[in-house]
């Protein structure tokens, strides 16, 4: 199998989607296809391939239960028939009920392409225009641009204090000389990620191309680490029903020193100085917390990390929070024990997220994430942005693609006879890949009859061409018109583009 590199700011096309599964453990989304209501066409043809956890959003889909769905743009060029996919995918489940999101991601643009605020105002304006106009609802749903909200930033500032440096030289490849802003980036969109869950934690999917895996998996890993803190904190304030303090206590009762090997001996230390220490005791006063904390630091723990959670600074803030540092160790351990858990994690898991909201915390549930295929370029090789042969453009005036269709090239064979003899390949064709993608829409038994004559031998290629560019120059046509009338919608959406 070819090598898969995840870089979500690297060309690199992932020719081999199963290593997607086994090397990342992204899964098949084959077996959660039966649980989604009405699933889309992309969903049903196999675009859309792969996931994570996607089934509670399902779930919360069928059940009407809150839900979310986010993507983000950065706007370095025109939008392309690939950025499509999204729109749809995003307008999908703005459709079944899902609060839905759709952002330019401005600063990530700025920071990790270099372009200029006066593009990305341009290119932001094309992607919102092309969203309205196949659908999205900006009454119903919310458009942002990063730089401009204020609440994902101060969440973002929040999430940098969860991760480190090295972490993302592990993850993104960044060195000495990765500039600060890029890396600020990189917190943003992880705020962006969680910010659908800010009021209230609900499934959130995040439609995404393979490429940007590793951001999803950061924001999952941030998400649960957020919670961690919470619930510690949490449980420690007592501000619990008897009972649902006995099934937050479980998570605790198993992290038993008794089972733990010499590994695990940091968090034995943590796990010993809580016993000496009597939770009851923590919300009393910043000295009982600092004599926990001097407790924690004989035991060889790290040093003190100061916070600035929600800006404050008080000492038993600082001190609390250090204290709960400590117990995000034992996080690995409670992680490896998981098996030796009797209460039903889900039901720990839920009530975990209530008290911790009850709490003032996050509860943030980790989101999920779809992922469909990359389109072939016409040219063949990848379809790119900055091959304007490759890709149909959104804003391309229909003639244009009209040609761009005739000129593509085609899984046929070198001659009609041949063709005829064994079939074209239409599983290598980028012209069948339109009418899967696109051109179909809805109609499966269209779709399906495209694929079957042409492997069956009974389309050629020029006529299949023709039809294809004809259905692309009434789409092109067609969506340009929706443009100019959804540019009203645009203005009074509440985000502020120069246009
Ligand atoms: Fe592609 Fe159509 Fe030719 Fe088949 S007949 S290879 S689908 S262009």
């Amino acid at each position: 199998a070819d090598d898969v590199a995840l870089d979500p700011w690297g060309s690199s096309s992932v020719s081999d989607y199963r290593n997607l599964f086994e090397e990342f453990g992204i899964e098949e989304f084959d077996e959660v296809l039966g649980e989604v209501p009405h699933p889309h066409y992309l969903m049903r043809r196999g675009v859309i391939f792969g996931h994570r956890e996607y089934g509670p959003v399902a779930e919360a889909l069928r059940n009407d239960e809150p839900a979310a769905v986010l993507s983000g743009f950065m706007p370095t060029g025109d939008p392309h028939i690939g950025h499509k996919l999204v729109f749809d995918e995003i307008i999908w489940h703005q459709q079944q009920g899902a609060d839905a999101y759709g952002l330019i991601a401005d600063l990530e643009a700025n920071a990790a392409r270099g372009m200029s605020w006066e593009e990305i105002d341009e290119h932001g304006r094309d992607y919102l225009l092309s969203l309205l106009a196949l659908g999205f609802d900006p009454e119903e749903g919310t458009l942002y641009r990063q730089s401009e909200n204020r609440e994902l930033q101060d969440l973002a500032f929040e999430l940098g204090a969860e991760a480190n440096f090295s972490e993302f030289q592990a993850i993104y490849g960044f060195d000495g000389e990765t500039d600060v802003s890029h890396m600020q980036s990189v917190v943003t969109q992880m705020a962006d990620i969680l910010y659908p869950q800010l009021e209230e934690p609900k499934p959130t999917v995040i439609p995404v191309g393979p490429d940007q895996d590793p951001h999803v998996r950061l924001a999952r890993d941030l998400a649960e680490r957020m919670r961690f803190f919470k619930v510690s904190k949490a449980y420690a304030s007592f501000e619990l029903e008897p009972a649902e303090r006995d099934l937050v206590a479980g998570f605790y009762e198993r992290l038993n020193p008794a089972d733990w090997n010499d590994d695990d001996l940091r968090c034995v230390h943590v796990a010993e100085a809580l016993e000496e220490t009597p939770l009851s005791d923590l919300d009393v006063s910043a000295d009982t917390l600092a004599s926990v904390l001097t407790k924690l630091e004989e035991a060889g723990m790290e040093p003190v990390r100061p916070r600035t959670r929600f800006f404050d600074r008080r000492a038993t803030e600082d001190a609390f929070d250090a204290l709960i540092d400590a117990i995000e160790g034992e996080k690995r351990v409670y992680e490896s024990h998981i098996d030796a858990f009797e209460i039903e994690l889900e039901e720990a898991a839920e009530l975990a997220r209530k008290v911790e909201v009850d709490n003032g915390g996050y509860g943030f549930q980790p989101p999920s994430s779809i992922y469909h295929r990359f389109m072939t370029g016409l040219t063949g090789g990848k379809m790119s942005s900055s091959i304007p042969a490759s890709h149909i453009s959104l804003l391309d005036d229909p003639e244009d693609g009209y040609d761009k269709v005739k000129s593509a090239t085609t899984g046929g064979r070198e001659t009609a006879e041949e063709q005829r003899e064994k079939g074209g390949k239409a599983d290598e064709c980028p012209v069948y890949e339109l009418y899967a993608y696109l051109l179909a829409g809805d109609d499966d038994e269209f779709a399906k009859r495209v694929y079957d004559e042409c492997v069956g031998g009974e389309r050629l290629c020029g006529d299949c061409k023709e039809q294809a560019a004809q259905l692309i120059k009434e789409f092109l046509a067609e969506h340009q018109e929706k443009r100019a009338e959804v540019e009203e919608l645009l203005e009074r959406a509440d985000i502020e583009l120069e246009s």
